[in-house]
């Protein structure tokens, strides 16, 4: 990896941008989410920033047990938001529907058969902490694989070059 890469690494880590969607739950979740911007939890002083545009996100992180409005919007929505990104679904209900999860419900978890997931947070709901910590732990190490990534995309277009020129 550059010194360029590994300074856009560093500056990445220390500005999360988190943009976050309801697809069907109680809003437990959702209150969960809303706690850790409150002064308590305070998420910002970590360097995550909590809003609702996909096109400057990295994280995004997702609540309730996809109900079938969501076909294709949330594919949309993933689409939207650029790389390096992460998926992080919060509670029980994207991972098996929780309590909707019953005869004749409208719901087609788990969230993981719709977008790729990367990290779920189990809990009914989850705490607040859990959820920081998840992006916190999450974030650096999908950051770091994509500037990976890229150095050996390069690494394999100036080997082809090298190789067309002999
Ligand atoms: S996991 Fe529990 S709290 Fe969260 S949305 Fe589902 S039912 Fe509500």
């Amino acid at each position: 990896m550059s010194i360029i890469q590994s300074i856009k690494n560093k500056v990445r880590q220390r500005s999360i941008h988190v943009c976050y969607v309801n697809v069907g739950s109680c809003n437990g979740c959702d209150i969960e989410i809303l706690a850790c911007l409150a002064p308590r939890y305070d998420i910002e002083q970590y360097g995550i920033y909590v809003h609702n545009n996909p096109r400057e996100a990295d994280i995004l992180l997702i609540t309730g047990a996809y109900t079938e409005q969501w076909e294709d919007k949330l594919k949309h929505l993933w689409d939207l938001i650029p790389e390096p990104k992460a998926a992080i679904t919060i509670g029980n209900c994207p991972i098996s529907g929780c309590a909707y999860n019953r005869r004749g419900a409208r719901i087609d978890p788990p969230v993981s058969k719709h977008i790729p997931v990367a990290a779920n947070i189990p809990g009914c709901p989850p705490r607040p902490t859990e959820i920081i910590n998840t992006i916190l732990e999450l974030a650096p190490v999908v950051f770091k694989d994509y500037e990976l990534k890229k150095a050996k995309e390069a690494a394999e277009t100036e080997r082809k070059a090298k190789g067309a020129k002999k």
